[in-house]
């Protein structure tokens, strides 16, 4: 009797592919372990295991697999079923799925790069015969490719060897650059401790009348201490207005002392003492409301305004399964950004919490896969989108934070699946609870609780009852008209600026784009010079001087004279964040600003250090873009000043008006959250707007109903199901016909469900290739299932026509 297994392989290919194994190998192989196995004519791939048996396959010739990569299975069979589920519901394979999900080192093949570790010294000594060769190799050559190592050994099981390298880190995989994010340190200056008594430092300053610098940098150290506040070098110059020298000669007398803490243990000093939160009762009663739903077996939203205290929440339900031994899933929407909640749950939970970073190395990423495939021991883990696709064992709460965010959503590439909905099934297979948390559900959750499918929770008021910022709409088409306008800010917002700046507080600035203007513009002939391999302007950064596709990276300096007419009056259009840092330098010169977008935020740390100079007070306003929105929790912010709604309110998309709601919403909560009220200005053309009347309110209730209505009369989800195709090519027409063929073979589909398109979207072409979007429409008495495995066949067929052999086509399902 022969034995075979099917195996899952990294492609976008639909089925699974039988191998010939030994009768020893059936019995020694489970679910879950990954084979190196041949395919097509020479390649090589890791599969997973996906089951064994014993029937040949009919169709086609079977090979032998080429070793056991696996002493233990890598992946677990609830893993295999949740991938499953991830497959079928967002139209890909589970190959892709595997690849989305298992970390590169745990994928050789035989297209994998390999490189010598630049960090490590490699003793030949310890070498064997076949690795000496290899790291030979790897001395002539920059890299190689794992079939190239079978070549150079004459073998085809190179892959033992290769992981048995990696291990003792003498070579590394060619990976995307990665970031690491390491726990930052800073470094502090403190006053020698024998200054702390008061004689001693009496005496101290005496002795210096005669260096009066030195002396005021001691008396500006000493002030800015009381109190136990850290205080870094920056700070103290700015303060004493001195030069790093003055403070470098205090260190080399001993008097000052500089010491290096890691930033997580320093906002770790900052909660002492909070660690035993007693909660207050509404947080109580929610806690308690959240039991009971869950008991009912229901997923929970938490609809709690922002600084409500969701997280103390959170902390309970956390600390309540570890006692049981259990483990807890906590989904962030980016990661970058929390380095506060990680330092906060470290608090409390020092070692138990892990940390699945989206700036993590390949190694770092290795580490808690095994880690967490290895313990059945109770630990939280934070992550982002990704997380969800680690080999769990035993996790009986999975915690949503700002469940409404759209980074849960993957656009790009398959599989295109949204972390928030694929929790929820996943809690029904382990049995696991499920919370969503957001001061600003989605549409798509308050609605399920409507219809009584989540269980919902409300905490209606702020932690410590502190009153939800005074939200105050400025009409600057009225300020324009009056000459109130300074730039891009109002007489008002100018005020209550310097309001916030004398009582010492600090002021955040919110401007959802980047750059410096998006546009430059003729005023002559009202040419924009565009982007020659995408169909958008190219925005101005001031800067470089450099006119940048925010699609592509594309850029090129500033032209002198527009392209086409040759006339020198060029201007700008519109603004970003970075015009508005510049108009805040005029408007404050005495005062520092820190930018918050993707611009400044790319290098390692960056995000943390922004963070860090906003607690230390080392900057008085912060300027950004959405980013600033994501649960930052800052203690000395009174003012938010939003430049202008109007972008976000005219943005064509069915869910434009509500996620101008969350955005203004999440960014005024920003303000405030200690005891004053905070205060917020949001300046925009349409004061009217019944949505920045609902978030001027604070009503959520009359957002949801309005939005709701739009929705069904519009035929939008929650309402319907979307599922959209995208076909891309570098050849317009062929686009097109791809797009229009599609639609004519979707006409066969069920009866009610809605095709339409081939439309462009509103940027047609990315990268030198043009693209068109066919939507499916389907109501809720279809069966998803069904068309789905419709479009499935149809996307079969399409892939078999000659002419459309260079298009690329997509399935996104929910695709918003
Ligand atoms: P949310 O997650 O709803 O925005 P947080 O949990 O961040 O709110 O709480 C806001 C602030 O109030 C935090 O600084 C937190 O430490 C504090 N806080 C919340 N609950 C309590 C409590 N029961 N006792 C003391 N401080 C609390
Ligand atoms: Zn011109
Ligand atoms: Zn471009």
């Amino acid at each position: 009797m022969s034995h075979y297994i099917d195996v899952i392989i990294p492609l976008p290919l639909e089925r699974l592919f039988a191998y010939r194994v030994t009768a020893a190998e059936a019995d020694f192989l489970e679910p879950g372990m990954r084979v190196a196995v041949p395919f097509g004519k020479s390649k090589i791939y890791t599969g997973i295991v996906h089951h064994i048996h014993q029937s040949p396959p009919l169709n086609y010739e079977v090979k032998d697999i080429e070793l056991i990569v696996d002493e233990l299975p890598t992946v677990t069979k609830d893993q295999l079923k949740f991938w499953e589920w991830i497959a079928t519901y967002y139209v890909c394979s589970i190959g892709q799925v595997m690849r989305a999900a298992l970390p590169k080192s745990l994928l050789l093949e035989s297209e994998t790069i390999i490189l010598k570790n630049p960090d490590t010294e490699v003793n030949d000594d310890f070498l064997d015969d076949k690795q000496f060769l290899i790291m030979e190799a790897l001395l002539h050559r920059p890299a190689l490719k794992v079939k190239e190592v079978m070549d150079i050994l004459d073998r085809k099981s190179v892959l033992p060897i290769l992981k048995k390298m990696l291990e003792q880190e003498w070579i590394i995989l060619q990976e995307e650059v990665y970031s690491t994010y390491k726990p930052k340190t800073v470094k502090y200056i403190f006053l020698n401790k024998r200054y702390k008594d008061e004689e001693q430092l009496k005496n101290l300053l005496d002795d210096m009348t005669r260096a009066p610098k030195q002396r005021d940098t001691v008396m500006s150290l000493f002030m800015l201490q009381t109190g136990n506040k850290l205080v870094t070098s920056k700070l103290l110059q700015d303060r004493a207005g001195v030069s790093r020298a003055t403070i470098k000669a205090l260190i080399d007398k001993n008097i000052f002392i500089e010491e290096e803490q890691a930033i997580d243990r320093v906002l770790d000093e900052k909660e002492q003492g909070s660690e035993l939160f007693e909660l207050q009762p509404a947080q109580q009663e929610a806690l308690n409301e959240i039991r009971e739903q869950f008991a009912a077996g229901k997923t929970t939203l938490l609809h709690g305004v922002t600084s409500s205290g969701k997280t103390e929440i959170y902390v309970r339900l956390i600390q309540e399964q570890l006692e049981l031994g259990n483990q807890v899933l906590y989904l962030l929407p980016e990661i970058a950004l929390t380095t506060q909640l990680i330092s906060r749950l470290k608090h409390y939970f020092k070692h138990q919490v892990l940390v699945y970073h989206s700036r993590y190395n390949l190694n770092e990423r290795l580490e808690v896969w095994n880690h967490v495939i290895e313990n059945k021991e109770p630990y939280v883990i934070v992550g982002a989108r990704s997380a969800i696709l680690l080999p769990f064992q035993n996790v009986k709460l999975i915690i949503v934070d700002e469940e409404h965010e759209t980074s849960f959503k993957q656009f790009d590439p398959d599989p295109r699946y949204h972390a928030r909905d694929a929790a929820v099934v996943l809690g029904h297979m382990k049995i696991a609870d499920v919370l969503l948390g957001s001061a600003t559900p989605s549409l798509e959750s308050y609605y399920n609780t409507t219809l009584g499918k989540y269980g919902l929770v409300e905490l209606k008021e702020r932690y410590g009852k502190v009153l939800m910022p005074e939200i105050q709409i400025i009409d600057i088409k009225d300020k324009h008209k009056r000459k109130k306008m300074k730039g891009h800010f109002s007489d008002s917002l100018i005020e209550q600026m310097q309001e916030a700046f004398k009582n010492n507080n600090q002021v955040i600035l919110f401007q959802n784009r980047r750059g410096y203007a998006p546009i430059l513009e003729c005023n002559t002939c009202g040419n924009a010079p565009q982007c020659p391999n995408c169909d958008v302007s190219l925005t101005f950064h001031q800067y470089k001087k450099q006119l940048r596709c925010h699609y592509c990276g594309y850029h090129t300096i500033v032209p002198p004279e527009c392209p086409s007419c040759s006339s020198t009056s060029l201007d700008t259009k519109g603004f970003g964040t970075q015009q508005i840092e510049e108009e805040f330098k005029e408007l404050f010169p005495d005062l520092k600003i820190a930018r918050m977008d993707l611009d400044t935020t790319r290098g390692k740390n960056s995000i943390e250090k922004i963070i860090e100079q906003i607690d230390t007070g080392e900057v008085h306003c912060l300027v950004g873009t959405q980013m600033l929105t994501k649960g930052l929790d800052f203690r000395n912010v009174s003012l938010v000043g939003v430049l202008s709604a109007d972008t976000m309110l005219n943005f064509p998309d069915f869910r434009a008006h509500e996620r101008c709601f969350h955005l203004l919403t999440q960014v005024s909560g920003r303000a405030g959250r200690t005891a004053e009220r905070g205060k917020v200005l949001i300046q925009s053309y349409n004061p009217e707007h019944q949505i920045l009347q609902q978030v001027s309110t604070y009503d959520y209730g009359a957002m949801f109903k309005d939005q709701l209505e739009d929705r069904y009369q519009f035929k939008y989800p929650p309402y319907q199901r979307l599922i959209r195709l995208t076909f891309k090519n570098r050849d317009y027409n062929t686009t097109l016909q791809a797009g229009q063929w599609f639609v004519n073979a979707l006409n066969q589909i069920e009866h009610g469900v809605e095709v339409l398109g081939p439309e462009f979207p509103a940027v047609a072409r990315v990268r030198n290739l043009y693209q068109v979007h066919v939507i499916v429409k389907m109501g809720k008495q279809h069966h998803p299932n069904t068309i789905k495995d419709y479009i499935r066949k149809v996307k079969r067929s399409f892939e078999s026509i000659k002419g459309f052999n260079s298009v690329r086509c997509n399935v996104d399902v929910d695709c918003y």
